[in-house]
């Protein structure tokens, strides 16, 4: 088996209504997913976190390396487009891009050999996952409070158990915003809160310090990820769990955080972190060296679904009677064309995700979406 043909599809939609995080504007949903061919009619699919144009240009330069070969040698592959684009590319766009053509690797190993990517991985610790509500953006023309708070109760009426919110804005808004969300949801739900390195070290030691009394499950992206003594400050001079690694890419991008303790969670996402090739070295990492995860997902049902994949393969640590949720993060915010890219939406029940069981990435691409939302 050969591969043939490598294409890159730029999903793009202009928002009814923008959003923001603290540290991004959103007025457009744009996702690049990644297409390999096979010259046996074998089609794998994967998808990059980040910039859609970035990340396909960065595809455009790995092509010629890629044509021809077998796309079985996952292991292989990744080494050497690592090692060919290694002076300039340790972290950023080389990684993301190398992830998306990853995903598409595995998802043809698996069609393949006719198993889902979790059994080709060793097999799945679990067949469903506990889903938590990302949302809670600040969106453009309306109150944040009033806005978010009726977000989460609308998440808590659906089943979620769980939902991470937005700040990193304003440090008394934000807590005010944590604090009217947790009373109108209740002491049940779980809340996560989210600065996107909005954050000075000294705002984010004390709005870990004066939030930690609402019950927060823990605190992602408090600072830059480039600071990682201000994150060691912030985990040891607040009381939440510091959660952080979207943006840490490949395992010499982990291995820092993680042998230095910055955070109490690492969040590697398949489609940025190197694929499933990468994530599975990284979560080792942070299970050798006791550090919980819990994987950062931010995109289309195929990325949904190759973190699916990934998660059912994240062992419970420690093992005990009752583990740890390994929850999972389930975008809410505007997107028509997150589902409508699968023939067969990926949706959750009370709360409740079931991880797909059929060969590769368990998907179908429904091809008349990807027309209908390419960027034009
Ligand atoms: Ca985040």
């Amino acid at each position: 088996m050969k591969i043939v043909d490598i294409k890159t599809h730029i999903l793009d939609f202009k928002l009814d209504t923008a959003f923001e995080s603290a540290s991004m504007r959103f007025d457009r949903r744009q996702h690049l997913l990644v297409e390999v061919e096979c010259d046996n009619g074998l089609v794998g699919w994967g998808e990059c976190l980040g910039p859609a144009a970035m990340n396909a240009a960065v595809i455009e330069g790995y092509k010629n390396r890629l044509l021809g070969r077998d796309p079985l040698q996952t292991e292989v592959i990744w080494i050497d487009l690592y090692h060919t684009f290694r002076d300039q590319g340790q972290r950023g766009l080389s990684i993301t891009a190398l992830s998306g053509i990853d995903i598409a690797l595995w998802d043809i190993k698996g069609k393949f050999f006719d198993a889902p990517i979790s059994t080709l991985l060793g097999g799945r610790f679990r067949d469903s996952v506990n889903a938590y509500a990302t949302g809670s953006f600040k969106r453009d023309g309306v109150d944040r409070i009033s806005d978010v708070v009726a977000e989460a109760k609308r998440y808590k009426a659906e089943g979620f158990g769980a939902t991470k919110m937005k700040i990193g804005f304003n440090l008394e808004e934000d807590l005010e915003l944590i604090r009217e969300v947790r009373a109108a949801v209740g002491p049940d739900m779980k809340l996560m809160i989210d600065a996107n390195h909005g954050y000075q070290v000294d705002e984010a030691i004390e709005l870990g310090k004066r939030a930690y009394q609402y019950g927060i499950d823990w605190f992602e992206e408090p600072v830059v990820p480039e600071w990682l003594d201000a994150y060691r400050e912030v985990k040891e001079r607040q009381p939440i769990p510091v959660a952080g690694g979207e943006t840490w890419h490949s395992r010499w991008g982990m291995l820092e955080p993680l042998r230095q303790r910055v955070v109490s969670i690492i969040q590697p996402d398949v489609c940025g972190v190197g694929g499933f090739t990468e994530f599975r070295r990284v979560v080792d990492l942070a299970q050798t060296l006791g550090i919980r995860v819990v994987p950062h997902v931010w995109g289309t049902a195929v990325q949904i679904a190759a973190s699916l994949q990934a998660h059912a393969t994240i062992a419970p640590a420690p093992v005990r009677q009752q583990p740890l949720d390994a929850m999972f993060e389930f975008d809410r915010t505007e997107n028509p064309f997150r589902q409508a890219v699968v023939k067969k939406p990926i949706e959750h029940k009370n709360g409740v995700i079931e991880i797909p069981n059929s060969p590769g990435l368990g998907i179908e691409i429904n091809r008349e979406a990807l027309e209908e939302f390419a960027l034009k």
